[in-house]
């Protein structure tokens, strides 16, 4: 199943995100709050304060995670234009990850085919490839593969970010860079609509293709810039 993602009309105008952002963030704040307030309690069990401290640290990384999409959100424009070299890129975003996908028994498997350029501001491309892998490792919740590729075909670089994981449905797909889409029990759902909003800056496209219970690969195409 392959569904062409070039569409971004789903996405809210940046004013509109930045008015969402203080509900987004003041909910788990507020929970926060609240277990915090309930920790004075002097006849608390061991086992409910941990609780209660597990519960209110879980907030604030859903709050902490929450900032960090809608900030590169807010500034969709690539403001730091450089050339990027790829197989540099990919690997740094490799490193990054290889912790997590580690923790969760993903192997990670590097394959670059190809020497390619492409302009874009590099923490961008980083925040893209992260959030990917980030997603493809948390669908595979056994374990697995998950193959990050690079090549250049017809003159554009493609990179491939591939998983053996859950896979998603047509429906899933579709609904996929939609604020708020999310179906894990801590997900902000704001995951791909920052790939989206990346790949969109870059002038390139995204391809998905998916099988439920097989696994899913993102294909995205960018233009060549040459290197300096
Ligand atoms: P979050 O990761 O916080 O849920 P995202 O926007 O990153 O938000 O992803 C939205 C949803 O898309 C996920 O909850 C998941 O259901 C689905 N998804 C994204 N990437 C994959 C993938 N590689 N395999 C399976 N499902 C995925
Ligand atoms: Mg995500």
């Amino acid at each position: 199943i392959a569904a062409e993602i070039g569409k971004l009309e789903k996405l809210k105008t940046v004013s509109d995100m930045a008015a969402s952002i203080s509900h987004e963030v003041r909910n788990p704040l507020t929970v926060t709050r609240g277990f915090l307030q309930l920790l004075r309690d002097p006849d608390l069990t061991e086992k409910e304060k941990s609780n209660y401290i597990d519960i209110a640290v879980g907030e604030l990384d859903k709050a902490e995670s929450t900032i960090s999409d809608y900030l590169t959100f807010a500034r969709p424009s690539l403001e730091n234009i450089k050339v990027l070299d790829l197989k540099k890129e990919l690997t740094y975003a490799v490193k990054v990850v290889e912790p997590f996908a580690a923790m969760n028994n993903v192997c990670i498997e590097l394959q670059l085919h190809a020497d390619v350029s492409v302009a874009g501001e590099s923490q961008k491309l980083h925040q893209c490839l992260i959030n990917l892998t980030k997603n493809a490792i948390e669908a595979m919740p056994d374990g697995g593969k998950l193959v990050i590729a690079l090549q250049k075909v017809n003159g554009k670089a493609v990179i491939i970010v591939a998983d053996t994981g859950v896979g998603l449905t047509d429906e899933q797909i579709e609904r996929l860079g939609t604020p708020y889409y999310t179906t894990k029990e801590k997900g902000t759902g704001l995951g791909t609509m920052v790939i989206f909003s990346i790949v969109k800056a870059m002038r390139g496209e995204i391809e998905v293709d998916s099988e439920v219970g097989k696994g899913t690969r993102f294909t995205i195409l960018l233009p060549v810039a040459e290197a300096i």
